[in-house]
């Protein structure tokens, strides 16, 4: 792969000059660093734009969210919590919607669409909220029940 530096500067996503300080931005492949729950995660092998001048970083929309996904996805794992495919298995496994679940585990709406595409990640209470649903599927059919009780 040719190096990203030579790419023609007419095709190159980033501004020409940094909106920081002015100075030359240069293409770049390397450590990106984003925050992710207080936490800052180094991603490697990041094409960037970085800034002469202060360093500023610029990405595109597609490698800012791949950063974003790999620093959840490493998070996640350090922290032994569900991954999205293994939410997505027992949500199928109890026939629920994504809307549906979320009712269940009494999340905002939304939220597990994140969860499944990885881009944000459960708390510890949901992760085992949802592994003890696994476990005992009648959960579910409770946790339904009292829901249907509350509502007006
Ligand atoms: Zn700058």
């Amino acid at each position: 792969m040719a190096p990203s530096t030579e790419r023609a500067a007419t095709d190159r996503p980033y501004p020409k000059t940094c909106a920081a300080c002015g100075g030359e931005i240069d293409v770049r492949t390397g450590a990106v660093a984003t925050d992710l729950r207080g936490l800052t995660i180094q991603v490697d092998g990041v094409e960037h734009g970085r800034c002469r001048g202060c360093g500023e970083v610029y990405l595109t929309l597609a490698a800012a969210n791949a950063v974003q996904l790999e620093a959840a996805r490493r998070l996640r794992r350090a922290r032994g919590l569900l991954a999205p495919d293994e939410i997505r298995a027992i949500r199928a496994s109890l026939g629920l919607s994504q809307a549906a679940f979320e009712r269940l585990l009494g999340t905002g709406p939304k939220t597990l669409v994140r969860w499944e595409k990885g881009t944000v990640f459960q708390s510890a209470t949901a992760d085992r909220l949802m592994r003890l649903i696994a476990a005992r599927p009648e959960l579910a059919a409770l946790l339904e029940r009292d829901e249907g009780d509350s509502a007006p």
